[in-house]
Order: C-alpha cells, then sequence, then structure tokens
C-alpha cells in the first residue's frame, strides 16, 4: 500500500520563502551549499536536482545537456524564476 505522494511540482513551493525580492530556498541543501530538491523516486533511490534547476523547468524554461541554472542576484539560495538564467557550461558546442 503506497499513499500518492504529493506531486513535486506542489511540494517545491512548500520550501520558499519569499524576502526582499528573491524567493529563499529553505529546504535541504547539499554539502557544497547547493539547495537540492528531491524530485521523486527512481529504482529505490531518491533522485534529486538542484533547486535552481527545478524552478527553471517548472518557469517552462529548457534546460539542454550541459546547461548549468545560475543565479543573476547573487544569491545562491534563490530560486526565483526571473533570477535564474540557464547556461552552456561550455560554449564549445557547435551545430551546424
Ligand atoms: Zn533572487
Amino acid at each position: 500500500m503506497t499513499r500518492p505522494a504529493v506531486a513535486p511540482s506542489l511540494r517545491f513551493w512548500r520550501f520558499t520563502v519569499a524576502q526582499s525580492g528573491c524567493l529563499l530556498w529553505v529546504g535541504a541543501v547539499n554539502g557544497r551549499g547547493v539547495p537540492v530538491f528531491s524530485v521523486g523516486q527512481q529504482e529505490g533511490k531518491t533522485k534529486f536536482m538542484t533547486a535552481q534547476r527545478y524552478a527553471a523547468t517548472l518557469a517552462g524554461r529548457e534546460l539542454p545537456e550541459g546547461s548549468v541554472v545560475r543565479t543573476t542576484c547573487g544569491n545562491p539560495l534563490c530560486v526565483r524564476a526571473e533570477h535564474l538564467v540557464v547556461e552552456q557550461r561550455s560554449a564549445a558546442k557547435e551545430r551546424s
């Protein structure tokens, strides 16, 4: 018997607090101080994403392979979509 879990997209916002124009992550952070969010179970293991990546996904941003999401407001815990930019880790990827 498994209880239906709350959808991650709803659960996400429980870990955020609006402050000074930012939306601060008050959930888990990893050993490097990066906010992380568990998006669910996969093969018996909890799968994590950075909270910023997840916030960008919720905002409808595309996250191509090799992309990184960083904050433009300088607050490493901010997950406000307007303060997030998606960048390529390496700009060397060429398409022709
Ligand atoms: Zn911010």
